[in-house]
């Protein structure tokens, strides 16, 4: 196994079109996560801050680990340094407000900012199975959901949360289909609701945890989503306890999973991310096609 070290630079930003989504960024367990979708105007994780991430107003964190979170502020900074007026909008675990909000405060008191002119960014507090729109794209909607990476204790885990991105729409209720525009007015003049919404899930990001989640029969509906992004930091045999120990996914997890979802799922596309650094991208690549049975292997995107 040979250490590709242009895989260990975090500003060196890795792009990959899946399904409806571009997918811009950087994921390597440790250095720093953090996926845009600019057509989206959306990211998951800011571990890192290039330029490309100034324009996009809406970023959820999916938990507090440095290599995921650091550079939020650096975010909300750079986009002020830049002069963009619009205020960006930050989506965050609900137990992890109050906690982000005095680092933030300190961070801004540490750079020396006045407390008079301090100012909290918006951050959403975000609740399991609550779908929120983002502020300024209201065709689309974030639904998130509790996950287990790091534990603490025997029962206890660090807050964390994937999230699903969702396409929301009106459409037309099925019994009114085939009317006509003067029956639709009518209907409409006599108050009567035409339409129903849709949620249709686009892509459904992980984050961080250990791959049991991906056989939870409470977190099913992320197999119906079109694209999965999941972290796999560990890929070799041997390494399934390291990956439980440390919170997260062993791509044996995985291929359990599809086996249990693969046949029924909707999902088109498996992105796979956060791979541990000690491993080159032959290595991750040559795994992949070795131990992902060959029915799933043109749905996986390593995203390296
Ligand atoms: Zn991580
Ligand atoms: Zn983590």
């Amino acid at each position: 196994m040979q250490e590709n070290r242009s895989l260990h630079n975090a500003l060196r930003q890795v792009r990959h079109h899946v399904g409806k989504v571009n997918i811009h960024g950087f994921s390597v367990s440790g250095l720093a996560t953090y996926l845009q979708l600019p057509e989206y105007d959306f990211c998951v994780d800011m571990g890192e801050c290039p330029v490309s991430a100034i324009g996009i107003n809406h970023v959820f964190l999916t938990h507090a680990h440095g290599d995921h979170s650091r550079c939020l502020m650096r975010h909300h900074s750079l986009r002020r340094m830049m002069g963009v007026e619009k205020p960006s909008v930050y989506y965050i675990s609900e137990d992890l407000v109050p906690g982000a909000e005095k680092w933030i405060h300190s961070e801004a008191i540490f750079e020396g900012v006045p407390e008079q002119r301090f100012k909290l960014p918006e951050i959403v507090a975000m609740k399991a199975g609550e779908k929120v729109p983002l502020k300024y794209r209201k065709d689309l909607s974030i639904e998130a959901f509790r996950t287990r990476h790091t534990q603490v204790g025997r029962q206890n885990f660090l807050p964390s949360m994937g999230v699903t991105l969702y396409n929301h729409k009106n459409k037309l209720k099925d019994e009114f289909l085939g009317y006509d525009t003067t029956q639709i007015i009518e209907l409409r003049k006599q108050g009567i609701e035409i339409t129903r919404e849709v949620f249709d899930p686009l892509i459904t990001f992980m984050g961080d945890c250990l791959g049991d989640n991906l056989t939870d029969p409470d977190l099913a509906a992320i197999w119906n989503s079109e694209v999965l992004v999941t972290e796999c930091t560990f890929v070799d045999d041997g390494e399934e306890s390291m990956a439980d120990k440390k919170g997260h996914t062993h791509i044996a997890q995985l291929v359990k999973a599809l086996e249990i979802y693969g046949p029924t799922m909707q999902c088109k596309h498996i992105v796979l991310n956060h791979f541990s650094m000690k491993y080159s991208s032959d290595h991750i690549l040559g795994t992949i096609l070795k131990k992902i049975p060959e029915a799933y292997r043109d749905k996986i995107i390593a995203f390296i």
